[in-house]
């Protein structure tokens, strides 16, 4: 698809909050908008807003869609999704946000998207074939091993699938598949993980578990977008 030519108001009004990174942020203050630059052809996936800019489509990222857009609403300020990098997520689902780090870490590097659900699967694959960098695997992330002759070596791991055991996943990938001094992004769902009793703290517990690999930022609450969410970052230490 042909982009129009940018607007001159919108030029004016972008801010790249990430240096050296493909992400765009608009006004207004209290509620930003973020962009990244599609990678893809036709450039939307889930509905989301375009813009043109710089003979490029950019794509919105909508808050209430995905956890990452939320994160960057509320604040993330730590993005380990550079160019060039080798992301294994786990959680794709449709490709709403895998579609977005595959526009971050462009044409030479690489997003390996394990979804165990086959319907989900089918539409991830539609975004596949538009994506030259984003590689499905059908698979459950409760058998980490089962992608190993598939995935190379991450520089990032990004997981969002609400399963009891995120926790286990997260150190197991790691420990698996993740680079030392590699990132880790992590939607953290509370009621997913085990039932506590009413009032029970279970993120400072998951935050602690977490801590022993990975050198983590403060937890990012992703009210008003995703109730009962939280977003975590950090980089890994290496195997303990
Ligand atoms: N990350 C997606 C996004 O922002 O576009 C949304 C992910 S949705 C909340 C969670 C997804 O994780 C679902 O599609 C579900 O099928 C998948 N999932 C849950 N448990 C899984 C597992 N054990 N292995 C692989 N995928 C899993």
């Amino acid at each position: 698809m042909r982009p129009p030519r940018a607007r001159d108001d919108l030029r004016d009004a972008w801010t790249f909050p990430f240096p050296g990174l493909s992400i765009a942020r608009s006004p207004p203050e209290e509620r930003p908008t973020f962009w990244t630059r599609a990678l893809g052809d036709p450039p939307d996936v889930y509905g989301e807003r375009l813009r043109a800019r710089d003979d490029s489509f950019w794509r919105a990222i909508d808050p209430f869609r995905s956890k990452l857009g939320a994160a960057l609403c509320k604040g993330l300020r730590v993005l380990p999704i550079p160019p060039r990098a080798r992301v294994l997520y786990l959680g794709g689902a449709t490709g709403t946000t895998a579609s977005h780090v595959a526009d971050l870490v462009g044409r030479k590097g690489a997003v390996y998207v394990v979804e165990k659900s086959p319907r989900s699967f089918q539409r991830l694959l539609g975004v596949a074939r538009r994506w030259p960098n984003l590689y499905p695997l059908l698979a459950d992330a409760r058998e980490p091993r089962s992608y190993l002759p598939w995935v190379p070596p991450a520089d990032t791991l990004y997981m969002d699938i609400a399963q009891p055991e995120q926790i286990d996943l997260a150190l197991t990938h790691a420990k698996l598949y993740l680079r030392p001094g590699g990132g880790l992004l992590l939607a953290l769902k509370m009621p997913s993980l085990r039932r506590g009793r009413p009032g029970e703290d279970l993120l400072g517990p998951a935050v602690k578990e977490l801590s022993r690999a990975f050198e983590l930022t403060r937890p990012i609450p992703l009210e008003p977008f995703h109730r009962g969410h939280h977003f975590l970052t950090g980089v890994y230490r290496g195997r303990e």
